[in-house]
């Protein structure tokens, strides 16, 4: 098996299994005020610890959550509420529509129902956010803006977003930044002091911890209104037992991802950029997604001309070989990229596309096995769209 889809999912990490084993172990409620209780908090204040040192931010700063999509909507609908219940002037959500659908659909909800109005930032074809779109919305109607939330590395592209020259652009204002970091985390440093965010998602299973557990940092001055209520536990914004297992697994996963982080993201660019260049040698017709811009080193994208990527990805499974589109597919439709329309593609470009994503354990052969079948499933895929045209013409 080759398996290289590490963006959507990667291999739980030793040091995370064991270190939930043992906290499995153990049988106390986290607030429980007896001696089993308080060690099992003592399991959560560590992993706390672990995770506020490897992000550079203070323990008090770190939530506990079940992942990216609640720490995002946490952040996002909060923040807003908190800022509107302030002033009721503030109603715009300033975002970008390449982010994540566990940003876009909560700031859509909020518009939807009435909460909220939003303000989509131009991205350029290689997926950055302009900046001076930025300053000139700001310049404008700083005090209708409850906050900014743009993702610091992009899921599909791997592209990476300046993180501090926008939240230096809202300070001023002192309009709160939130960042999607599920995916930069496992190869970025993120010093979140550094930064000035107000807020940012990380999520345990694209780290090497089990799906389930994530959390949200978040600087002390904030209280944004919860989404659950409940306990009162995480600082009367999270409630819910606090699963100590999980927690234990997400801490030392976090951890052991920073410890190996140089070396593995030198191995997977090197392995990246052998596979962008044979790629880019094999197949003409091919088009390296945002060749120009920053990227993770962890993920390399294409789009295929007259192909159609999901035909693409069933032929690639079909040999052993586990990529992705990039793009979410419900229910069996297959659809384009919100992000690579955002980035400018059209529809039919957007949908030949194949994302790579490299991580703990991707070696030469992955890069072999993939290479020695992309040739021929690209040239498929291609024969079948182009027949279902023409098809849809006749
Ligand atoms: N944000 C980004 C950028 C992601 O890539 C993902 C997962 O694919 C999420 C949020 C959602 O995270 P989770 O799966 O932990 O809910």
């Amino acid at each position: 098996m080759t398996y290289l889809d590490h963006a959507a999912t990667t291999s739980l990490r030793p040091e995370a299994a064991a270190a939930m084993m043992a906290a499995l172990e153990h049988t106390g409620n986290p607030s429980s005020l007896h001696k089993a209780g308080r060690q099992s908090r003592r399991t959560v204040e560590m992993a706390r610890e672990q995770i506020a040192v490897a992000l550079k931010a203070r323990p008090s700063e770190v939530l506990f959550t079940s992942g990216g999509t609640e720490s995002d909507n946490q952040a996002i609908k909060g923040l807003h509420w908190e800022r509107q219940a302030a002033d009721p002037n503030r109603r715009l959500i300033i975002s970008s529509e390449a982010e994540h659908h566990a940003v876009l659909d909560p700031i859509e909800w909020l518009v939807g129902s009435g909460q909220a109005e939003v303000y989509w930032l131009k991205l350029n074809r290689d997926g950055v956010v302009d900046l001076n779109d930025l300053a000139t919305v700001l310049a404008e109607r700083a005090r209708e803006v409850s906050l900014i939330s743009v993702m610091w590395a992009n899921n599909e592209t791997g592209v990476i977003q300046p993180i501090s020259e926008i939240v230096k652009l809202a300070q001023p204002h002192k309009i709160p930044v939130h960042s999607d970091a599920v995916q930069a985390a496992s190869c970025l440093e993120i010093d979140f002091a550094a930064t000035g965010l107000a807020a940012l998602s990380i999520s345990g299973h694209k780290i090497g911890a089990p799906v389930g557990v994530g959390a949200l940092l978040l600087q002390r001055a904030y209280k944004p209104v919860p989404v659950m209520h409940g306990g009162g536990q995480e600082r009367n914004i999270r409630s819910g037992t606090i699963p100590a297992g999980l927690i234990a697994a997400f801490g030392a996963a976090l951890q052991s991802t920073i410890a190996d982080r140089d070396e593995r993201n030198a191995e997977n660019k090197k392995l990246r950029d052998v596979l962008v260049n044979q790629v880019q040698a094999l197949i003409p017709g091919t088009v390296v997604t945002a060749a120009n811009a920053e990227r993770m080193p962890s993920v390399a994208h294409f789009t295929f001309e007259g192909c159609e990527g999901h035909t693409l990805l069933m032929l690639l499974d079909a040999a052993g070989v586990y990529c992705s589109s990039g793009s979410a597919c419900t229910a069996g439709v297959h659809r384009p990229s919100h992000v690579l329309g955002a980035m400018g593609y059209s529809e039919a470009e957007a949908l030949g596309a194949l994302r790579v994503s490299f991580g703990r354990g991707s070696t030469t052969a992955d890069v072999e096995n993939l290479l020695a079948a992309l040739p021929d499933a690209v040239e498929k895929a291609r024969a079948t769209a182009a027949l279902s045209r023409v098809h849809r013409q006749a």
